[in-house]
């Protein structure tokens, strides 16, 4: 089984969902299940309904899964692991204060060395134990040899026991920390493969080292897949990027297919630029994925949304820009010309919808040509319609077209006239208003 683990912490970001995405594939490849892991044990950090959102941000990228696990309902088996390690003596009870591990670190820092736990409370008697009343968390004691894994797409990785360090599995209030939930959580649903991005590769070798301190043998696959930069700045895409957040870049118009073949795209070398989830199912080699960091480049992720509106059907286009006459997503594809998203066809179709009282510059004419066309009979050819407004009002060459593009359009300027009529004339009651 393959596993993606979102945080409910805020919006999705374009990392999670390369994840859940490379996620996605491996497991249609592998043919095992994928489960939506929603990791809410960070009870302080967690924002209401975002576990909801995820899954429907899942759904409408075509990512299915069967189960969804929360983690907070696991609790009672971590707290039973940790009973277990303390148990074998591979964990103990940590007394030490706020205060004096603090001193340590500050300590650690003007030496410059990197701070690692003292391992004072790792030999106290269990009489001490017994007879102390203070406050404790749990620590895994480190590991006695080095840690070692293979990742699949960046190689072998190897830390030592100083690394690992002896390290916190419940706090002070017996509740998991991050690690340890996560690393008995890919235990008890028995996942094969973890996909996560690179920002978790320091959690390995610990989630590792929770495991075997278990006994539990199953080698997990670990692909760390690279952070995605900032175009311009070169640093991590922020929170602060809009184009991070899957639902401002669904909010600005991009297509769910486009934004997945992007993100497939960045840091991987396809046979073919433009492609469907599915197709790529067919050529996809987790190997292949590169090592090194990717680039968001909005310009790159508007030419492919033009080129996913263009090969979309034309009744699927008209509902999705609030219509449903497949000629209107016949005209949206007119406007992808000078349009990158749907929300800018959107505003194409909505300002050729509106009311348009008058021209700037044209307001006679205007006045002219639209009570001409609110009486004129059924035309159904352009040049027909030119012919007959001409006749009715004399209006000519500039002055016929400006206008009568007004009309039709709510705009002076776009695609051409002859080929966009025979899309709205059916419409032109509710267009000349
Ligand atoms: N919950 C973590 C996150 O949202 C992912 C952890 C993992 O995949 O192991 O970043």
């Amino acid at each position: 089984m393959l596993r993606f683990a979102p945080s409910p912490t805020g919006d999705m970001h374009i990392g999670n969902l390369r994840v859940a995405i490379f996620n996605h594939i491996l497991s249609k490849q592998l043919d095992e299940e994928l489960l939506i892991r929603i990791e809410d044990t960070d009870k302080k950090r967690n924002i209401e309904g975002k576990d909801k959102e995820i899954l429907e941000m899942l759904t409408l990228f075509s990512i299915n899964f069967k189960r969804v696990a929360y983690q907070s309902e696991n609790i009672k088996y971590h707290t039973q692991m940790a009973m277990k390690l303390l148990l074998d003596k591979k964990a103990f009870n940590c007394f030490c204060t706020a205060d004096a591990l603090e001193m340590d670190r500050d300590k650690s820092k003007e030496e410059k060395k990197p701070y690692r736990y003292s391992g004072f409370c790792e030999d106290i008697s269990d009489e001490a134990k017994f007879n102390c009343n203070a406050p404790f968390v749990v620590r895994l004691k480190k590991p006695e040899k080095n840690i070692k894994f293979k990742d699949l797409v960046k190689g072998e990785f190897e830390y030592k026991p100083f690394d690992v360090d002896s390290f916190v599995i419940l706090r002070e209030d017996k509740t998991p920390t991050y690690n340890f939930a996560c690393s008995i959580d890919d235990m008890l649903f028995d996942i094969s493969t973890v996909v996560r991005g690179e920002d978790q590769l320091p959690n390995t070798p610990k989630q590792i080292h929770i495991r075997e301190s278990l006994g539990y043998d199953r080698e997990i696959n670990y692909i760390h897949l690279p952070i995605i930069l900032n175009f311009e700045t070169g640093k991590k895409m922020s929170k602060r990027d809009n184009s991070s957040s899957v639902k401002w870049l669904i909010q600005e118009g991009y297509l769910p297919a486009a934004i997945a073949n992007y993100l497939i795209l960045i840091g991987y070398n396809p046979p073919v630029e433009v492609f469907t989830l599915e197709e790529c199912m067919e050529w996809f080699d987790i190997d292949k994925v590169s090592k090194s960091v990717a680039k968001f480049d909005i310009t790159k992720l508007k030419y492919l949304n033009r080129e996913h509106i263009k090969m979309m059907d034309e009744l699927r286009l008209s509902k999705i820009l609030g219509y449903a006459d497949a000629d209107l997503g016949t005209l949206g594809k007119i406007y992808i010309e000078e349009c990158d998203t749907i929300k800018e066809i959107k505003s194409k179709l909505t300002a050729m919808f509106s009311t348009k009282d008058t021209l700037e510059g044209f307001e006679e004419e205007y006045k002219l040509l639209k009570q001409c066309m609110l009486d004129a009979p059924y035309i159904a050819d352009f040049n027909n319609l030119k012919e007959y407004i001409t006749q009715q009002t004399n209006l000519q060459d500039k002055k016929l077209i400006i206008p009568l593009r007004y009309a039709l359009t709510g705009a002076t300027n776009g695609p051409n006239l002859s080929e966009i009529y025979p899309l709205i004339k059916n419409y032109l009651g509710e267009i000349i208003k």
